[in-house]
């Protein structure tokens, strides 16, 4: 153990669903705009153009709670499913892309759109819309080597039981495989890397008191009561 001039900070990590053991967190990439029906609903053309990207903090992850702390202003639910990375590197090749996938969990992608829309208007940076405290919770991770690579499946999210969100994992515009290719073009990905891969149309505000209910189909549910 180094011998640290201040304790450090414990090493965040996800649950993994039936085991004791741990996925350790490197870093948390997001794409924007990922499902047309979004896009469009957000003002933007659906057509495929490059995919954009944004960062979370590792632990801004929120795991094995069932709570969601309201961090004032807009915010938005955005149901999305993550990938949790093995393995890494650059310039990956889109059909070697699958491979470097550990496993899935369903996470919202919680939103200051408030914050968000002052910053597209002003040019600035996302991330305080974005990467704000427990800003992603997250089920726990199910492993590729049980539930194979989705590729398709359904996208829910209800709010107090009425339906917000719909989709399907095969409306994704940039599939997983695609998408860490492209991303490792810019940066390094690596294992403990987790990819929240954009949220299908439905967004929408929430409140103190309400009950989110995201699904994805052979992934699994993930329930979190704002307040
Ligand atoms: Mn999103």
């Amino acid at each position: 153990m180094p011998d640290f001039v201040i304790p450090p900070s414990p090493a965040p990590s996800l649950p993994v669903r039936g085991t004791q053991a741990r996925f350790p967190l490197r870093r948390v990439y997001c794409i924007g705009r990922n499902y047309a029906a979004h896009a469009v609903e957000m003002g933007h053309d659906p057509d495929r153009e490059p995919p954009f990207f944004f960062q979370k903090n590792p632990d801004n992850l929120r795991a094995g709670s069932d709570s969601f702390p309201h961090p004032g202003g807009e915010v938005h639910h955005e149901v999305e499913l993550a990938i949790a990375l093995a393995g890494g590197g650059r310039d990956i090749a889109p059909d070697a892309a699958e491979a470097l996938i550990w496993g899935y969990a369903v996470a919202l992608d919680m939103t200051r759109r408030d914050l968000q829309a002052e910053a597209k208007r002003m040019g600035r940076p996302w991330e305080l819309a974005k990467a704000f405290e427990h800003s992603a919770p997250i089920g726990p991770l199910v492993p590729a080597s049980e539930i194979g690579h989705p590729q398709a499946g359904a996208i829910t999210l209800h709010v107090n039981a009425a339906p917000r969100q719909a989709g399907d994992l095969a409306q994704m515009i940039w599939k997983p495989s695609e998408m860490i290719a492209e991303l490792s073009r810019f940066v390094s990905l690596a294992a403990g890397d987790v990819i929240l891969t954009g949220t299908p149309a439905g967004v929408g505000p929430v409140a103190p008191g309400d009950v989110l209910d995201a699904r994805i189909d052979g992934v699994g549910a993930l329930r979190v009561t704002v307040v």
